[in-house]
This record gives structure tokens, C-alpha cells and sequence, in this order.
């Protein structure tokens, strides 16, 4: 692009502070991206408002537009609420350290044991796995497997010995831990379906009974818009002090992360990422945060459209507007750039900050239109392309047969081309900001 016309935009940029509407379209944009990673709407509401209210008035920056600035603007957020009080294991002074496992049933505790036993073994650490879920009568048995597993010993009812009390099996966990000189106890418990008042009762008399250094609350990632109601039951019902996200190996896109956050002020601790014992890792914020955003998509999508735009054919397009002499054949250009650009809806709506037609532009942006209009631009004589003033009734007549539309859709379209044109000029002159697709500024940054 021309220096004159780089210095323009690149001062552009550089002045003032994020607007209004500069940050609102980016909002609604990261509003609908946490409501599809299912966040839970109300949590949704508090972090917009508060990532608005940042965003207003800060200072725009050099290096991206006000929607990828927006964009950064929440990462940092995302990332700060989720690592907030972030922290690891807290180890008792006194051993042995007592890890007490919660949660409904299937989101992966006895898994967890023994991913936390192999973790610990490998920290120097001497675990003891407790079995203090003798609800299914199959879940004694798959700790044992899971202990084996892990290299860790397990502590189990006697089979067929009156079978039944698992506060009496978690009191004893602990004090055989004492004995033989465990380190650390990690007790496993029961869970339901569905969260329901005996299973809380007796997760709370263990927790009374054992008074453990932590109590980790596991939630499958899965679970969706239930997380908040789940992660409340289980906050009053037995309270804890950490949470562990797992199967984030799966679709979820991670909003249960911000909602349970958001709604219990706990911290997460681990994050459990498939059916392996290894396949366990301490919480990563920043990770999370681009997961539950799907950062990835948008920046690709930025990426995109500014790889659409051919930097020969912009450099071209730059100079007609300089010289005013932007013509059909210019809008044809850019025309197959937009086209080039996937997903353009969407991309659009992430560039807020524009006129109004601008924006009506987008909303109304469909491709099958794009072809329409390229047939028209085609079926006009090179002379007609490059001065569209001498378009009277009589060529629009033939050109509409040409590119089988009628009369009305050729007048739409040269007043479109002709709004298009002054909007140029504008910007030629130092007017608006980077609109992929309409302006020869995106490959310049
Ligand atoms: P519990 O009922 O809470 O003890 O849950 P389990 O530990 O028995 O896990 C329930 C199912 O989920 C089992 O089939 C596990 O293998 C599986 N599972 C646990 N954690 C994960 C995970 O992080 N990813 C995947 N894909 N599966 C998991
Ligand atoms: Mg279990």
C-alpha cells in the first residue's frame, strides 16, 4: 500500500479510545460464543457487562482493531477469573493429608484417585487410595483395579463384613494411614445420577468424621447448563474446597468451568483429560479461557480474511482510490476477495465500529447475492465497467438479460455500487477503518 495511505490509518488507530460501538459488536460476538460453550446465562451477563465496562475508554491499540483489541480484552479476563486464587494441593503440616473426592456419579472420581495417586507417587508422595463408595456394588472392586493401576495401595471393606458404613470405612482409611505411615489419603466416595439429600448427607458425615485438608468437588465438563445447579447442591450440601473438570478430552467447550468459577468462588485445580491415568494435568487458565472462547476460530477467521485479500490486487485497488477513479471493475476485485473469505458472516460481525449502512451490509450479506452480482459485473462491456455513468436504460435492459436477473436488481446494484464507491473515497482520504472485504486495508498490518 502506499506510505501516505498506511500513515493515515496507522495514526487512525493510534487516536483515542475504544467507543461504544466499537466494543458492542464484539460483545454480542463473545456473549453468544459463552452462551454456546455453556456458560451459564447469568454468569454470561456479569462477565459482558464487566469486560464492557473495561473495554470502554481503553486506549486503541496499534497493533490490532478495536475488535481484536475487544477480543484480548476478554482473554485477559477469562484468564484472570479462572486463575484467580489459583493454587495447588494444600499438604497438611501433620501428616497424613486427607483428599476427599465429591460429586454425582460418572464424572469420574475413582478415575481421578487414580490419577491423583499416580500424580502424588510420582511427587515422592506414598498414597493411600480409600474405598469409601459402597453404593454400586462394583465400585469397591474397580478402585482396587485402579489402585493396582497406579501403583498405589487400597484400603476396602472386608467383603461380605456387614458391609455398609462408609464413614466408619473412611475413619479407618485414615487411621491405617497413620499406622503405615501413608502420606496421603485420597477417599473415595459415592455419587448419584442426580444430586439427591442422602447422598449429600453421607459425603457430608465423612467430611465430618474425617475433617479433610481438601475436598475436591469432580464434575464431568460435559454436564452443561447443569453445572450450576450441581456445583450449588454440592457447595451446600458438603461444601469443598477445590474443583476438578473432567473428560475435557471430549466436545465440551469448558463453560462449566466459568459458571462453577463464577458461582462458587472456588478455584480449579485439575483438569482430567481422558480415560488414562496420565491423562491428568493441573488447571491451565489461559488454555481454558481460548477453549471456552474458541479464540482459535475467530483468529483463523481474522487470519482468512486478511490472506483473501491478494496483496497485488489490493496494492491495485489502493491506487484507483487514490486517483478516484474506483470503477466496477475494482468492485468486481473485491467482490471475489469477500467470496474468498469463508464464514463471511461471521467474520463481518466481528468488526463492529461501522456505518450504519455498513452494518445493514452485513447483516444482509448472502453469497448466493454475491454470484448474482458478479454475473452482473460480467455481462457488462470493459468500457461499461470502467465508466458506469453511461449505464442507460437500454444497456441495463441488455445487461440484466445477460446475467439473467431483471432491470430492478441492476438499479439495486449500481446504487449499492455507487454507496460502495463513495465510502472508497472516503477512506482513500483517511476516512474508516480496516472493513475486510470492502477496503483495501487488510494484508497491511
Ligand atoms: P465416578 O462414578 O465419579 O467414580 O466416575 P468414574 O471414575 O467411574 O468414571 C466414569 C467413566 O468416565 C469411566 O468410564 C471413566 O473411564 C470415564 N472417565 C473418567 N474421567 C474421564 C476423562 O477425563 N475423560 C474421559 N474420556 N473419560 C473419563
Ligand atoms: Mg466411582
Amino acid at each position: 500500500l502506499s506510505s501516505r495511505l498506511t500513515e493515515t490509518l496507522a495514526k487512525l488507530r493510534t487516536k483515542g479510545r475504544l467507543s461504544a460501538s466499537d466494543v458492542d459488536g464484539t460483545v454480542r460476538e463473545i456473549r453468544r460464543a459463552l452462551l454456546e460453550a455453556d456458560v451459564s446465562l447469568d454468569v454470561v451477563k456479569d462477565f459482558t457487562a464487566n469486560v464492557r465496562e473495561r473495554a470502554l475508554g481503553e486506549e486503541v491499540s496499534k497493533a490490532l482493531n478495536p475488535a481484536q483489541q475487544v477480543v484480548q480484552i476478554v482473554n485477559d479476563e477469562l484468564v484472570r477469573i479462572l486463575g484467580q486464587d489459583q493454587r495447588r494441593i494444600e499438604f497438611a503440616k501433620q501428616p497424613p493429608t486427607v483428599i476427599m473426592l465429591a460429586g454425582l456419579q460418572g464424572a469420574g472420581k475413582t478415575t481421578l484417585a487414580g490419577k491423583l495417586a499416580k500424580w502424588l507417587a510420582g511427587e515422592g508422595h506414598t498414597p493411600l487410595l480409600v474405598a469409601a463408595d459402597l453404593q454400586r456394588p462394583n465400585a469397591v472392586n474397580q478402585l482396587q483395579v485402579v489402585g493396582e493401576r497406579a501403583g498405589a495401595v487400597v484400603y476396602a471393606p472386608e467383603p461380605g463384613n456387614g458391609v455398609g458404613d462408609p464413614v466408619k470405612v473412611a475413619k479407618a482409611g485414615v487411621k491405617l494411614a497413620q499406622q503405615r505411615q501413608h502420606d496421603v489419603v485420597i477417599i473415595d466416595t459415592a455419587g448419584r445420577l442426580g444430586v439427591d439429600a442422602e447422598l449429600m448427607k453421607q459425603a457430608a458425615n465423612i467430611r465430618k468424621a474425617v475433617n479433610p485438608d481438601e475436598v475436591l468437588f469432580v464434575i464431568d465438563s460435559m454436564i452443561g447448563q447443569d453445572a450450576v445447579a450441581t456445583a450449588k447442591a454440592f457447595q451446600e450440601g458438603v461444601d469443598f474446597t477445590g474443583v476438578v473438570l473432567t473428560k475435557l478430552d471430549g466436545d465440551a467447550r469448558g463453560g462449566a468451568a466459568l459458571s462453577i468459577r463464577g458461582v462458587t468462588g472456588k478455584p480449579i485445580m485439575f483438569a482430567s483429560t481422558g480415560e488414562g491415568l496420565d491423562e491428568f494435568e493441573p488447571f491451565h487458565p489461559d488454555r481454558m479461557a481460548s477453549r471456552i472462547l474458541d479464540l482459535g476460530d475467530i483468529l483463523t477467521l481474522i487470519e482468512q480474511a486478511q490472506k483473501a485479500f491478494d496483496e497485488d490486487e489490493a496494492r491495485a485497488s489502493a491506487e484507483a482510490l487514490m486517483n478516484d477513479t474506483y470503477s466496477l471493475e475494482d468492485f468486481l476485485k473485491q467482490l471475489q476477495q469477500m467470496r474468498k473469505a469463508s464464514n463471511m458472516k461471521s467474520l463481518l460481525s466481528m468488526f463492529p465500529g461501522q456505518s450504519k449502512q455498513m452494518k445493514e451490509a452485513v447483516e444482509n450479506f448472502d453469497e448466493a447475492q454475491l454470484v448474482r452480482y458478479e454475473a452482473i459485473i460480467q455481462s457488462m462491456t470493459p468500457v461499461e465497467r470502467r465508466q458506469s455513468k453511461i449505464l442507460n436504460g437500454s444497456r441495463r435492459l441488455r445487461i440484466a438479460k445477460g446475467a439473467g436477473v431483471t432491470v430492478t436488481e441492476i438499479n439495486q446494484f449500481m446504487k449499492q455500487f455507487d454507496g460502495a464507491a463513495k465510502q472508497m473515497r472516503t477512506m482513500a482520504k483517511g476516512g474508516m477503518p480496516n472493513m475486510p472485504g470492502m477496503a483495501p486495508m487488510p494484508g497491511m498490518h
